[in-house]
């Protein structure tokens, strides 16, 4: 393949706008003194290319020898990024990555087309998420670059956007043909193509058009449910969050009712992969739908007021089992078939998280690839710090008063981490025999993990729903 240039999409005023976008840093602008604009050391511009891929053109000021990358993506870029072989090589930098010219001489220009295709990575955002119409979500963070080391992978990057005759959603807003925008920290989902977005009260939602009516109805209310939920405990958010449901449409076989998502900052995505979801199904077997919906508006509200400040992988319990145990708590209140989904994934819970911790402590579960377990686990202590708090209280109080009280510390400034969440939930009645079981079971290796997770729920007085059949078979 020859090397690519410019698309004839790409207008100069379009580029420009993106450089003059990219200015000083905030501080400097809200104090307002005068902001420099200058032109971006990278710049990036994305374009529809033919046969259902697109074409990423990096612009550079200065000429350079190379474009680091972090992290390698387990050499997603190498695979899909086709850019001129015989030209461009890419090297493996450590956990990080650079594409260089083999000749080891400066560039200022590289293109690549991708394909757009639905690519599951290990504990990162995917690439594209295509929907069934032809339009499609772009994930900018793993456009992020640096022309020199150190590279973190976060460092901001202008970005324009051209697709002649389709809608670009960045940033909350919608516009036509062209956008330009600064991708940074952890990056965001682009939206292009031509879909409107559903009424929904509070949220500006593309929901695929393919997806079976009941189920499009379904998700509609549910999302918005689980945030009026948490609105009515924790207070309105200030955003209006994106929501995207996107169905793939070229599913593998035999992938049944596949799905990924997540939230970054003001947006809430899910893609649906499995060639189930084209076949009749009962909603009764989506309720992992309604759970991920509540787990991903839970995040919202533990971000509010943060500036998105959530700590290390180390300690992702607190966040990811965080949310999981609001999801439990807010989705028993709807029904009995919601209760005896909540019940079934606390008993599965507890079978993951004693099996799991016999393995590996939860604070290095992350970097022994069971990022998994601070979901499991997590729920299983946020559950506990619930019905541990609510019986000291007489009811009065649970988990909804702790988180309440954590994220006020963590708006003011005290680190989300182990030891502020613990006093949160102490100085909100924590009983000190639960304390010390989850600060063992978040600080160290378990000699006998499942019978300090049993005896955790036990001194909680959440064991009741279990049965004692189960509890006996996990413990010696
Ligand atoms: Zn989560």
């Amino acid at each position: 393949m020859g090397r690519i240039f410019a698309n004839a999409l790409i207008g100069p005023a379009a580029f420009a706008s993106a450089a003059l976008t990219f200015t000083g840093s905030p501080a400097t602008a809200e104090t307002g003194a005068p902001v420099a604009t200058r032109t971006p050391p990278v710049s990036l511009h994305i374009t529809r290319a033919p046969d259902n891929a697109v074409r990423a053109e990096y612009r550079l000021a200065r000429p350079t020898t190379a474009l680091h990358f972090a992290p390698h993506l387990d050499g997603y870029r190498a695979r899909d990024w086709q850019t001129a072989p015989q030209e461009f090589r890419w090297v493996r930098e450590g956990d990080d990555e650079r594409i260089e010219r083999v000749d080891g001489k400066p560039f200022t220009q590289l293109s690549f087309d991708i394909p757009v295709r639905y690519r599951s990575l290990e504990k990162a955002y995917a690439p594209f998420s295509p929907f069934s119409d032809g339009g499609l979500l772009v994930y900018s963070g793993h456009f992020q670059t640096c022309s020199a080391l150190p590279c973190k992978g976060t460092e901001p990057l202008a970005i324009t956007v051209a697709a002649q005759g389709a809608t670009i959603g960045v940033g909350g807003k919608r516009t036509a043909d062209t956008a330009a925008f600064v991708s940074r920290e952890e990056g965001t989902y682009v939206y292009i193509g031509n879909a409107e977005p559903a009424a929904t009260a509070g949220f500006l939602a593309i929901v695929d058009p393919a997806l079976q009516p009941e189920l499009r109805d379904h998700l509609l209310q549910s999302l918005p449910q689980s945030m009026r939920d948490f609105a009515a405990i924790y207070g309105e958010l200030a955003i209006t969050p994106e929501l995207y449901v996107s169905l793939d449409p070229q599913p593998p076989a035999q992938s049944g009712l596949s799905r990924q998502g997540g939230t970054l900052p003001g947006q809430v995505f899910i893609h649906l992969y499995g060639d189930g979801w084209r076949k009749p199904f009962a909603l009764g077997e989506v309720l992992v739908l309604d759970w991920f919906f509540a787990h991903e508006a839970a995040h919202f509200f533990q971000r509010a007021g943060t500036n998105d400040v959530i700590g290390p992988d180390s300690q992702a319990w607190i966040h990811e089992g965080g949310a999981d145990a609001m999801a439990a708590l807010v989705m028993q209140d709807r029904g009995d078939a919601e209760r005896a989904y909540v019940d079934r994934r606390i008993a599965e819970a507890r079978k993951v998280c004693a099996a799991g911790l016999a393995q590996v402590a939860l604070n290095a579960a992350s970097r022994a690839g069971r990022f998994d377990l601070h979901y499991q686990c997590g729920m299983l202590i946020a559950l506990a710090i619930d019905a541990d708090v609510r019986r000291g209280s007489g009811g009065a109080k649970g988990l909804h008063d702790v988180n309440r009280r954590f994220f006020a510390t963590v708006r003011s400034g005290t680190p989300w981490t182990r030891a502020s969440f613990l006093a949160a939930a102490r100085r909100t009645g924590l009983s000190a025999p639960t304390l010390a079981t989850i600060t063992a079971i978040t600080g160290q290796k378990l000699d006998d993990p499942a019978a300090q997770i049993d005896a955790m729920l036990r001194q909680a007085g959440l064991d009741q729903g279990l049965g004692q059949a189960g509890l006996d078979q996990a413990a010696p």
